[in-house]
């Protein structure tokens, strides 16, 4: 049997039909940037968060980066960024100017560590970045209650986690504002790029929404000096007809969490836990192998694909040398690259697809 890691056959397959007719509403109209379509996501997408506002922007990292701009976070401030995560969190910081100041990660959860996030504040942080990784939030309660003593807004990279929830709150409203990708492979994704921002802050939602038009506040009127990052009218209109899956999607990837949780029984293998008081989405299913190596290659002997999230943490990415961190500064995230590996997770998997993988990994000795 031959299981990809992921496909969009199935859900594609299923909306082709809508999507295409979207498609020809929007040509027939002929306005492909913000138009009718741009308007109505904004007002789905912040409802569907429980959040006040939402800002379609042009990807994940232009979300983040715009929330740090629409702070007035730029050179010489600092941002905490977890170690382990997609690069795009700490490449935001750069763009901004600012600087990137890496924080340990939990072992039972791979999010950032709140008993030792304290130690990486000074006098210049300014911003906490929370990433939401792989589907659920991070210890929210702690991370919070801690900026607010210092008087730090925390963002969260929810780029993973739509539709996860936090003691009852969705990802999305848990902090001063949330940014979303609609990278085709995250949980909600576009037929291209696209992103958003979610905020209760009507100062960051009316910045957010200049800085990703030019810094244009009416036409031809820059208040700022922004950038073109906008969400264009084919993606919102796309991702209208996806957001309406998006309950019965997170049923169907929890419905195989749940069989890979229930099914695999290998000592060698660790598998996810889910935080008290989450709602996972699943994102990914990572489960932990001390030989990581060896069974990455044995599952692909028999045909099943798997992806490794993350090799390489961010502290020893060559873009960040210039931080001057070492091997040994985040011995946690350091051990998660070593031996993190993600299992196939996708819409339309059958229960003999899911089966043979873990029947496949339970024969791993
Ligand atoms: C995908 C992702 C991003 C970036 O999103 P893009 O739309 O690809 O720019 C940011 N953070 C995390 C954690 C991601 O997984």
């Amino acid at each position: 049997m031959n299981i990809p890691f992921s496909t969009f056959e199935h859900m594609h397959r299923e909306l082709h039909q809508d999507l295409a007719v979207k498609f020809n509403e929007i040509y027939e109209s002929g306005w492909f940037i913000q138009g009718k379509e741009y308007i109505a996501f904004e007002k789905e997408y912040a409802a569907y968060c429980n959040s006040d506002y939402c800002v379609g922007v042009g990807n994940g990292l232009d979300a983040i980066y715009l929330i740090l701009r629409a702070l007035g976070i730029g050179a010489g401030d600092e941002v905490i960024v977890p170690s382990h995560t997609f690069i795009a969190t700490a490449l935001a910081v750069y763009y901004a100017g600012a600087k990137p100041v890496f924080c340990e990660v939990e072992e039972e959860y791979y999010t950032i560590d709140p008993s030792v996030l304290e130690k990486c504040i000074t006098k210049r942080t300014k911003a906490i970045i929370v990433v939401q990784l792989y589907g659920q939030a991070a210890d929210m309660d702690r991370i919070n209650e801690l900026a607010n003593i210092y008087h730090i807004p925390v963002i969260e990279d929810a780029a993973q986690a739509h539709n996860a929830s936090y003691k009852g709150k969705k990802v999305g409203s848990l902090a001063t504002a949330a940014a979303f990708s609609f990278y085709p492979g995250k949980n909600l994704g576009a037929l291209g790029d696209g992103g958003a921002i979610t905020t209760n802050s009507f100062e960051i939602k009316e910045k957010v929404q200049a800085l990703c038009n030019y810094g244009s506040v009416k036409k031809y009127v820059h208040n700022y000096a922004g950038v073109n990052s906008r969400l264009d009218e084919l993606q919102a209109g796309f991702l209208r007809v996806k957001l309406k899956m998006l309950d019965q999607w997170t049923q169907e990837r929890r419905y195989l969490a749940e069989k890979y949780l229930s099914g695999i029984k290998n000592d060698k293998l660790i598998l996810p836990k889910v935080r008290a008081g989450n709602e996972h989405v699943w994102h990914l299913f990572v489960v932990h192998c001390d030989k990581r190596d060896e069974l990455q290659n044995y599952l692909k002997e028999k045909g099943i694909r798997t992806v490794i999230h993350y090799p390489i943490p961010m502290h020893l990415q060559k873009a960040f040398a210039d931080l001057n961190y070492k091997k040994g500064d985040f011995p946690i995230a350091e051990e998660m690259a070593d031996k993190v590996l993600s299992l196939p997770l996708f819409i339309g998997m059958s229960d003999e697809e899911i089966n043979y993988v873990i029947e496949t990994i339970n024969q791993y000795e």
